[in-house]
């Protein structure tokens, strides 16, 4: 790594004196074995240190970025609602960027009475509370059990941990989690001999089936990543899972709640994942890119009959869940404005072109002898590394910053989810780099 010197060396030996850094041993960064980047500013798809390198944000800074850094129009629109409404309490009073919001989600999900949260956790959180409170308001206090998939992942507070199937960030709270149920995940490279996805889903269909028929009375809801389960290692299903899975929720007496988290706001192709299936859930839970990576924000939405299920004359019955900066008037400012570009890029059109041309410029990583599983959703390219070396995704992650490239393998799976607005050069530097990172891991292995 050539990251060590002057301007950039001393923020980051103040960073790790003072920042707890997430996701992080911080004992490496002390060993220099995974430097931190100092950035000191971002436009497009460019992060920039303090010394004038600049860096390819390739995983839009963890899924959150959709229309790059500093987008001229969110920003206008931020700066113009800073001028007149900072924030407000969301309970007793209201404002028209929480309203106008939660009429264009109501719109584009056919779901209903936005329910807001500060991040992607407590979007988990809210779901799964409304859900069991529901049935419990219903006279079926019984349901109030979750059902997940193997390697899902839906955000690490405590409550949100019960339906996050990852060992290394649930483990060593295990005795503080009301873990919640596992069933096959329909990730299609788990294909059998003469398989293809849709076969691997109509198995983990037919297992959710098994499942739910033996414990549908004490099941509140199914949680699913739809398409595509990212933190498990960008494992890709066949959209006839969800199908699939509606339909038994609906003979089991069962909500379906989708996160599109990761998955929502055109990463895969559609708007929203579902969507690709056909089908409308019970309950959407949404955040990352929903304010375009500018801010954090979370929704909510739900069908009208679960809503119903709390309107009551009794307080006790309603749903006083809360968050001191729940509906945040600039965070759904900068949401009304993605919304907006959504209409004035015609950005899902757009994604299928520049999808089409990472799809070129990926064809030599894609055909490297190592790759194994090279796949692609929408915006989303993975390619499993086979007999990966040990420790294979901190050391690939700093042959990729010397390539000027921000990639963050999850285990063996490269990965990649850039911004919308990539553009050739971006693209060839991506395509070149990530195949140029992968010899350099390979060869010091
Ligand atoms: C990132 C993510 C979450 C958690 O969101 P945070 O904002 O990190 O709490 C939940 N579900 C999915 C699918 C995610 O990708």
């Amino acid at each position: 790594m050539t990251l060590d010197s002057g301007l950039n060396a001393d923020w980051r030996a103040r960073s790790l004196r003072a920042v707890w850094h997430p996701c992080t041993q911080m004992k490496l960064h002390e060993q220099g074995g995974a430097p931190l980047l100092p950035v000191a500013r971002a436009e497009g798809v460019w992060l920039h240190d303090h010394e004038g390198r600049r860096f390819l944000d390739a995983i839009s800074s963890w899924w959150v970025n959709l229309f790059g850094h500093g987008h001229p129009a969110i920003r206008a629109a931020l700066i113009d609602q800073l001028q007149t409404l900072d924030h407000v309490m969301l309970a007793g009073c209201t404002h028209a960027p929480v309203i106008e919001l939660s009429e264009r989600l109501g719109v584009l999900t056919g779901l209903g009475h936005a329910f807001y949260g500060s991040d992607g956790a407590s979007a988990t959180e809210i779901a799964l509370k409304m859900s069991a409170h529901c049935w419990r308001n219903r006279g079926r206090p019984a349901k109030s059990r979750f059902v997940g998939l193997a390697g899902g992942y839906h955000g690490e507070t405590v409550g949100a941990l019960a339906v996050t199937d990852i060992a290394l960030f649930r483990e060593a709270y295990a005795p503080l989690v009301r873990l919640a149920a596992t069933v096959m995940s329909p990730d299609a490279r788990g294909a059998e001999a003469g398989e293809g996805a849709r076969e691997v889903a109509l198995r983990a269909a037919a297992a959710l089936e098994a499942w739910l028929d033996e414990h549908h009375a004490e099941t509140a809801a199914l949680i699913v990543e739809p398409l595509i389960q990212c933190a498990a290692g960008i494992a890709m299903h066949d959209p006839e899972y969800l199908r699939r899975a509606r339909a038994l929720c609906d003979r089991y007496d069962v909500h379906l709640v989708v996160d599109e988290i990761a998955t929502g706001f055109g990463r895969t192709g559609t708007l929203f994942a579902h969507q690709q299936a056909g089908i409308t859930p019970d309950l959407i839970c949404l955040s990352k890119g929903l304010t375009g990576g500018t801010l954090p924000l979370a929704a909510v939405l739900c069908t009208e009959s679960i809503y119903e299920a709390f309107y009551d004359d009794q307080v006790a019955r309603g749903f006083l869940h809360s968050h001191s900066y729940t509906g945040n008037p600039l965070a759904c400012r900068a949401a009304l404005a993605v919304l907006d570009l959504f209409d004035e890029t015609d950005a899902l059109a757009r994604n299928v072109d520049t999808a089409q041309r990472l799809d070129a410029a990926f064809a030599p990583l894609s055909a490297h002898p190592r790759i194994r599983h090279a796949r692609r959703c929408g915006m989303v390219w993975a390619w499993d590394v086979a007999d990966a070396p040990a420790d294979f995704a901190r050391r690939y992650h700093c042959h990729a910053l010397d390539q000027g490239l921000l990639l963050r393998p999850i285990g063996p799976t490269l990965y990649t989810m850039p911004p919308y607005v990539i553009d050739d050069e971006g693209i060839a530097l991506l395509a070149r780099g990530s195949l140029v990172a992968l010899e350099a891991t390979l060869a010091d292995a």
